[in-house]
C-alpha cells in the first residue's frame, strides 16, 4: 500500500509504483558479473515465464536493458530470417513501428495497414496468407496503445495455426494484464517490458522465445547488441553479454513477487477492468465521449475525444496541477483525443479524485 500520493501516472508506462517496489531499491549495490546477480536474474526469468500457461514449459525468458521498443526490435531482428518475410498487421503507431524495424534491418515484409481507429484487417491478412507462400511469420500488436484497442488475437491466432505461421507478438502493454494464449495463438516469441502491467521501474525489457527455436534455430540478427541468441547462451547461467540495469532488476523481482501474491494476471486484469470501466462510464456521463466502442478497449487504457473547449495542452496542464499525468493522442490524433491509462499502483481514492477534477473542469466551461 502506498502512503502518500505524489504524482499519479496515468500515461501508458512508466507507471506509479508501490512503496514496496520503491523500498526494494534501498539495498546494497550489485555487480552484474557476480553470482548474486545471476541468481536474481534466473529468478526473474523463471517468474516471467510462469505467468502464462505453457510459458515455463516451452519458453525461455531473455531479459535486456532498454525500453519496450528494444525488446520488440531484438525479437524482429533475431527471429525473422534474412530470407523470411513478415506479415505485419498494423492498426496504430506500434504496428507501424514494427514495419519500420523490418525496413531498418533490411528484411522482407508485407504490411496490412488499417486506419488507427479500426480493427486489424484480418480479411486482407488471410487473403495474403493464402496467396503469398513466401510469408514465413506474422507480427501483431496485442493492446494497440495508440487507441487502447485490444486486438482480436483469438481470430489472428487461429489464422496463424491454420496457415502454420509463427506469431511474433508485441505484448508490451498487455503482458501481465490481459489473457495471452501462447499455444492457441501460435506464439513463437513475445516482447514486453518491466514498467507497464508488471509495475516495475523502466530500464529492463524481456522477450519470451520458444525454447526449440533458441536451441535449433540460428540468429538472424544483423546487430550485436540485440542478438537474442547471444543472450540465450549467457543467460542460461543468469549472466548477460553487457552491463544490465541491476537496480531495475531488483525492483522487477519485487514487483513480480507482489504481482504473484495479488493473484497474477487474472487478478490484475479484473482490477484494471474495474477501474477503466468506471473511468469511461463517469467521463461519458460528463459528456466526454469515448474514441472506441466500450467493448473494444483493453482493460488498462482508454481514449477519449477532447471535450469541447479544451485543447490537449489545457487539459493536461489542469490535471498536472492536481498531480495527474494524462497522455496525448499520437500523430494525427494529437488534436482530437487524449488517453488515460490505469496501470500501476492506483487506489480507488486516486480515481475518485481524478473524476472530481474532471467534473470541476467540465462544470467550469458550461
Ligand atoms: C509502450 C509500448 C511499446 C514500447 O515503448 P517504449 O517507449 O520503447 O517502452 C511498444 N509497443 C506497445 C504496444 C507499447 O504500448
Amino acid at each position: 500500500m502506498t502512503k502518500k500520493r505524489p504524482v499519479i501516472l496515468l500515461n501508458p508506462g512508466p507507471v506509479t509504483i508501490s512503496d514496496r517496489v520503491r523500498e526494494s531499491l534501498q539495498r546494497e549495490d550489485m555487480c552484474h558479473r557476480e553470482p548474486d546477480f545471476a541468481a536474481l536474474m534466473l529468478d526473474v526469468k523463471k517468474r516471467l515465464a510462469a505467468i502464462y500457461e505453457g510459458g515455463s514449459e516451452h519458453f525461455e525468458t531473455l531479459v535486456m536493458t532498454g525500453s519496450g521498443t528494444c525488446a520488440v526490435e531484438a525479437m524482429i531482428s533475431s527471429l525473422l530470417p534474412a530470407d523470411g518475410k513478415l506479415l505485419v498487421i498494423s492498426n496504430g503507431v506500434y504496428g507501424e513501428r514494427i514495419a519500420s524495424m523490418v525496413k531498418t534491418h533490411g528484411k522482407q515484409m508485407v504490411l496490412v495497414k488499417s486506419p488507427w481507429p479500426e480493427p486489424m484487417n484480418l480479411a486482407e491478412a488471410e487473403r495474403l496468407l493464402k496467396e503469398d507462400p513466401s510469408i514465413t511469420h506474422v507480427s501483431a500488436i496485442h493492446n494497440e496503445t495508440t487507441t487502447g484497442r485490444l486486438n482480436d488475437l483469438d481470430a489472428l491466432g487461429a489464422l496463424c495455426v491454420t496457415y502454420n505461421k509463427p506469431m511474433l507478438l508485441d505484448a508490451v502493454s498487455s503482458f501481465g494484464g490481459e489473457r495471452i494464449e501462447l499455444e492457441k495463438w501460435n506464439v513463437a516469441a513475445l516482447a514486453s517490458t518491466a514498467n507497464k502491467c508488471i509495475h516495475g521501474i523502466p530500464g529492463l525489457n524481456f522477450v519470451l522465445v520458444r525454447k526449440d527455436l533458441l536451441e535449433q534455430g540460428k540468429s538472424a540478427a544483423a546487430t550485436l547488441y540485440l542478438d537474442l541468441f547471444a543472450y540465450y547462451q549467457k543467460q542460461k547461467e543468469g549472466f548477460s553479454p553487457f552491463t544490465q540495469a541491476t537496480h531495475v532488476a531488483v525492483a522487477l523481482q519485487e514487483a513480480l513477487k507482489e504481482f504473484e501474491e495479488a493473484g497474477g494476471w487474472k487478478a490484475r486484469n479484473e482490477r484494471y477492468r474495474e477501474l477503466s470501466v468506471r473511468i469511461r462510464a463517469e467521463l461519458d456521463a460528463m459528456g466526454i465521449r469515448r474514441f472506441l466502442k466500450e467493448d473494444e478497449y483493453s482493460s488498462m487504457l482508454s481514449s477519449f475525444h477532447l471535450p469541447e473547449g479544451y485543447s490537449y495542452e489545457e487539459l493536461h496542464d489542469e490535471l498536472r496541477k492536481e498531480n495527474f499525468i494524462i497522455y496525448a493522442g499520437q500523430g494525427g490524433l494529437f488534436h482530437s483525443i487524449f488517453r488515460i491509462a490505469n496501470m500501476g499502483d492506483l487506489l480507488d481514492a486516486d480515481i475518485d479524485r481524478l473524476l472530481a477534477v474532471f467534473r470541476r473542469l467540465m462544470d467550469s466551461r458550461k
